[in-house]
């Protein structure tokens, strides 16, 4: 309707205003002024939004979709197609790391040319599963981002919705064997840090067992909230019931972050909850080592990172952490965010 058209081009227009004053933050640290460092990664899927990353000041891909090229076809693309695709994301963000996904498909993403017909598709047959019982599939795209690597070394390969430490066990197998067997092809590649996704309830209380095996952790918060809540994250009828603001939600990423810690290991969120102001606090306060966004919310997300303490935000966690419902948990971020002078960061259409 033309009111909400007109409401919208009113937010669009505050919207625009607020990034044009961030601009200038693009080869600024998201540091606190008590000196606390968080990363700020982006989220790609297109390479149509690679020069919008650069122009923010990523500091790398915290989340390659790998599955929105195979979208875009009407057949797997090929190892060489997949090859020329990573290696000019690769080459895109050299030297700066690049995390690519194994093709998570499955659930809400169906591939048109590989139709899955579950009765659950959310509990179904998705992500590395499929990769684990089609390795053929799983072997080629490996081995393309491997290839792709030569020479520049900044990949990091990412697995997606696991629920068992043995998907783990066997997912780096075979990604060791692929790399043993392009070295002795004669292709100088480093092996690539290899990352595990946590989105499951079962991967958040076994995530110290997991960061035992890999390099790195991060939190899809999107499938996370979706499966710790029972809530199906596009269902518009339960809507209203998906909150990453969920209590149980907040301490289950506690106990990941931590989880990771304790091994040694660094821990990043890559959904959507890490570019959303009111959450993104609450992460960097938790000790996440890295936040992976849409290129649009990062210059936001590090001028609030710009005014807040490290004290600060652990003080307002510690305060939310007690609450017992979603509402009052985000009522208590907005009270904060006046008195610190970042409101404008979520007043956004609010007038
Ligand atoms: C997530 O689940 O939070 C995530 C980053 O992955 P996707 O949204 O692609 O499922
Ligand atoms: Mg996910």
């Amino acid at each position: 309707s033309r009111t909400i058209i007109k409401e919208y081009r009113v937010i669009e227009q505050q919207e625009r205003e607020l990034d044009k004053d961030l601009a200038s933050l693009r080869d600024m640290p998201a540091e606190t002024e008590d000196g606390a460092r968080i990363k700020l990664y982006v989220n790609t899927g297109l390479m149509t939004e690679v020069s919008n990353s650069m122009t923010v000041g990523a500091e790398g891909v915290g989340l390659y979709r790998t599955e929105v090229p195979f979208m875009l076809r009407d057949r797997f693309p090929t190892a060489e197609e997949q090859r020329k695709i990573y290696k000019q994301l690769l080459s895109a963000f050299s030297p700066l790391p690049v995390t690519m996904r194994t093709l998570d498909i499955g659930g809400d993403k169906q591939l048109s040319y590989f139709p899955i017909d579950d009765a659950n598709p959310f509990l179904g047959w998705r992500g590395i599963r499929i990769s684990l019982d089609q390795p053929e599939i799983f072997h080629s795209q490996v081995r393309a981002m491997m290839r792709a690597s030569e020479g520049l070394n900044n990949l990091r390969i990412m697995l997606p919705m696991v629920s068992d430490i043995s998907e783990v066990d066997e997912a780096l197998s075979i990604i060791k064997k692929i790399h043993a067997d392009i070295l002795e092809e004669g292709v100088e590649v480093a092996m690539p840090e290899v990352g595990v996704m946590i989105e499951v309830p079962s991967a958040v209380y076994q995530a110290q067992a997991l960061a035992r095996r890999v390099d790195f952790l991060s939190v899809g918060s999107n499938d996370l909230t979706q499966y710790m809540l029972a809530v199906d994250r596009n269902n518009t009828r339960v809507s209203s019931l998906y909150n990453s603001m969920h209590p149980a939600v907040l301490h289950a990423l506690q106990q990941v972050v931590d989880g990771a810690h304790k091994e040694g290991k660094t821990a990043s969120v890559c959904g959507e909850m890490a570019g959303e102001p009111m959450s993104a606090i609450l992460l960097f306060a938790m000790g996440y080592d890295a936040l992976s966004m849409s290129a649009t919310m990062l210059p936001r997300i590090k001028w609030l990172i710009r005014h807040s303490s490290i004290s600060r935000a652990r003080k307002l966690l510690s305060e939310v952490i007690e609450l017992e419902n979603p509402r009052e948990i985000q009522e208590r971020i907005e009270q904060t965010f006046e008195e610190m002078g970042v409101a404008d960061l979520i007043r956004a259409g609010r007038e």
